[in-house]
């Protein structure tokens, strides 16, 4: 199957659910494309995706900005556990960060935008099945992490999550959605390849997807 045959499948799948959900709006699609080279992301821009993903920042600088060079309008997204010390080099190359989840990295991404001058928006990362190992902010700790973010100038908009491995995500997304809700935050970014359906029935409005897009890892 061609990346372009995979988008289309994907997008489908989303419609699909989103007309069952009797949803209007409908996910954006972030191509997680962490491992794969500039040859295998092309096809995918040539298809007509302009929202990408990387949980890496050092392979992210590697590859993006000649790509960003060859295609205006790209839209980069971080989506992996990131080092404070990394923060002034996320913020520089990142227009979305959908990992924030600790006070030390709030304060160095603040650090980092006045650097800058530029402001992501960004999300803050739920550890939604409390498990050890894995990144994300305790649920109880989330209100004290939006309000030392919003104090430091961070642009949150929303809450994302990766539920635990190998169980049925659908509860943990219903979770997350809820935890929103409650903190008056839109953004829900939620969803990758096995589940990217089950995410937008439940008002994902982002979905993370990689493997469904470029194949496996
Ligand atoms: C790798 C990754 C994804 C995409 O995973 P697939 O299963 O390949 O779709 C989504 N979110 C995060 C945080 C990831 O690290």
């Amino acid at each position: 199957m061609t990346a372009a045959h995979r988008l289309a499948d994907v997008q489908a799948g989303l419609d699909r659910a989103c007309r069952d959900a009797r949803r209007a709006d409908r996910p954006l699609l972030v191509a997680i494309s962490k491992t794969f080279d500039a040859d295998a992301i092309r096809p995918l821009i040539a298809a007509g995706q302009r929202h990408f993903g990387e949980n890496r920042v050092q392979e992210a600088q590697a590859k993006w900005p000649a790509l960003m060079a060859e295609t205006p309008g790209i839209v980069l997204h971080l989506v992996g556990q990131l080092q404070s010390n990394k923060a002034a080099d996320a913020v520089a190359l990142f227009d979305v960060i959908h990992s924030v989840d600790r006070p030390s990295l709030v304060t160095a991404l603040a650090k980092a935008q006045a650097a800058t001058g530029k402001r992501p928006a960004c999300y803050l990362q739920v550890n939604i099945g409390d498990e050890d190992q894995k990144g994300g902010c305790a649920i109880a700790d989330l209100p004290a992490l939006l309000a030392q973010s919003r104090e430091a100038g961070l642009n949150i908009v929303g809450l994302m999550c990766v539920p635990p491995a190998n169980v049925e995500p659908a509860p943990y997304f219903a979770l997350l959605a809820e935890h929103a809700k409650r903190l008056g935050l839109p953004g829900l970014s939620m969803g990758m390849s096995s589940d990217y359906e089950t995410a937008a029935l439940l008002g994902s409005t982002v979905v993370r997807v990689g493997s469904a897009l470029f194949g496996s890892r």
